[in-house]
């Protein structure tokens, strides 16, 4: 297996937020960043030329968080033609992953202000996504693979993990040694500078890590079309995950792979022996926690007719008690989607539902940000939903004890395969279900969202993603050249 160059650490010991010390600790490093303007560009081996700068907005408050100069068309050139790849021996590269997972940690209180004001995190979320990433750092710090790189890679993420996923993209590609261009997403190019200025900081040469902010459209298109670009990691929807396969298979050499971690229309099915109070707590976190921006996010809950009326009672109660608001705060539960874009798309879907008469349980939003209230809407089944409502909206169905497998198959019908969550206490069942049903990540009796790095892979199989899945063993040899003798074999 992979040589280890350096000590397994364990996962990130992350924040205990039960312990008001640290959570004083917390709010003292993080004041000094309550109203900073940050001011992201691109970070090349050379001297960029990007376009004007332009206001970055909170979704909290449309207040402005700082600003961002994207990549001019001579900046994109210019990245790609001083790229190199990493050539440090394994065990330099290692310790200087390790010092960036270090100097992450040291910069927590910069790095939570950026993720509240910028991406609407509340403190645990940004506590989880800073662990994560620091971790992702670290797992593949100690298992930089022998086999030699692919070349450029080009590193695309979305905005709702705007720290993890960016940080294990970018992390794997260069423990493989490869030279990266990393885009962030457009919501959250300053969190994304300020990761790559740490990582530089700590070691990472330019010319191995160039950060191309810019619009997907323009510099994710020209990033994944070029044919110096030797292989591209992405996470984000599926549409935009068939455009770039499309992009690349025309443009660049047949074997450049392309990992792809895409969307989720991901169900979890209660049945009648489930602890309720479990199940409600299990849904609401699945749902309405990061306002369900997120891919693992439970979309559509199945309830067995016997205990659906005792669990729905409850799920109403628990929803009255979410708390939206600034997610500066501590005691807000969620903050707000991430742009007025996100918002309108999600309101049509439930403006539709009200119309329809489907609507069993919304909240009132908050005014000022791109606050969705949380919303409950009824449903016949997960093949109502043509596509992946990325907020919180949470749809429910009913099945009978003998729809069991019926409910399975709508499941798998749907094409995506990434999250699962069952709550039952009939343990013959667990396997039957677990056999049957078609996802990456399947929760049981818990919530279905987050995964610890090393111990809980991550992603997703069909629409959903291509694997293999981010912080497991086998992520890595897919950053490296294919192998030879494979491939003459
Ligand atoms: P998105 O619209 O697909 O954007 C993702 C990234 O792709 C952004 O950086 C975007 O740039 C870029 N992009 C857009 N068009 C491109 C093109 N033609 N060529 C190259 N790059 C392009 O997704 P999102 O709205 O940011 O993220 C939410 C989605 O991500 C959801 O579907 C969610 O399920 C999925 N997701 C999946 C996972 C997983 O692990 N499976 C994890 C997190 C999120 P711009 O921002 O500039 O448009």
């Amino acid at each position: 297996g992979p040589e280890l160059y350096a000590p397994e650490r364990p996962n990130s010991k992350g924040f205990d937020l039960g312990h008001a010390p640290t959570l004083a600790k917390i709010e003292e490093a993080r004041a000094p960043w309550r109203s900073h303007q940050w001011q992201a560009a691109p970070l090349l081996a050379g001297d960029a030329q990007p376009e004007a700068a332009k206001d970055v907005t909170s979704p909290t408050d449309l207040s402005v968080t700082g600003t961002v100069s994207q990549c001019s068309p001579e900046d994109i050139e210019l990245a790609l033609a001083l790229a190199d790849p990493w050539d440090a021996p394994a065990e330099e590269r290692a310790a200087i992953l390790n010092k960036a997972a270090d100097l992450y940690e040291e910069n927590y209180g910069e790095l939570f202000a950026i993720l509240a004001r910028e991406a609407g995190k509340t403190i645990p979320d940004a506590v989880a996504e800073l662990r994560e990433a620091v971790d992702f750092l670290r797992y593949y710090a100690a298992r930089i693979p022998d086999a030699p790189p692919a070349g450029i890679f080009s590193c695309i993420s979305p905005w709702n993990f705007p720290l993890a996923i960016f940080t294990g993209q970018v992390s794997a590609a260069l423990a493989a040694g490869n030279a990266v261009l990393a885009k962030p997403a457009d919501q959250t190019p300053l969190i994304a500078h300020r990761a790559v200025q740490l990582m530089h900081e700590a070691g990472v040469p330019r010319s191995a890590l160039q950060l191309v902010p810019g619009r997907g459209s323009v510099v994710g298109a020209a990033i994944t079309s070029d044919p110096r670009v030797n292989g591209v990691a992405f996470t984000g929807s599926t549409a935009t995950a068939l455009r770039i396969r499309k992009a690349m298979a025309d443009n660049l050499q047949p074997g450049a792979p392309l990992i792809a971690e895409t969307g989720g229309l991901n169900a979890m099915i209660v049945d009648s022996t489930a602890l309720p109070e479990q199940a409600v707590q299990a849904v609401i976190e699945s749902a309405f926690q990061s306002a369900g921006q997120r891919c693992s996010a439970l979309r559509c809950l199945y309830l067995q007719d016997d205990i659906a009326e005792t669990v729905l009672k409850m799920l109403k109660g628990a929803m009255d008690c979410l708390r939206l608001d600034d997610p500066w705060q501590l005691s807000t539960d969620s903050g707000p989607v991430i742009d007025e874009g996100a918002r309108a798309g999600i309101l049509a879907h439930i403006d539709k539902a009200r119309a329809e008469g489907r609507v069993m349980k919304e909240l009132m939003a908050p005014q000022g940000g791109t606050f969705v209230a949380p919303t409950m809407i009824e449903v016949p089944g997960i093949s109502a939903l043509e596509e992946e409502i990325f907020g919180p909206v949470l749809h429910v169905a009913r099945f009978k004890s003998h729809q069991l497998d019926q409910v399975i198959s709508d499941i798998n019908a749907t094409g995506y395969g990434l999250t699962f969550g069952l709550h039952t206490r009939i343990d013959d069942r667990v396997q039957h279900v677990c056999d049957r049903v078609h996802a990456g990540n399947i929760y049981v009796n818990r919530n279905q969202i987050g995964a610890i790095v090393g111990s809980q892979p991550f992603g997703g199989e069909g629409l959903s993603g291509t694997g293999p899945k981010a912080g497991g063993p086998f992520y890595l040899s897919r950053f490296c050249a294919p192998d030879r003798q494979q491939v003459n074999a």
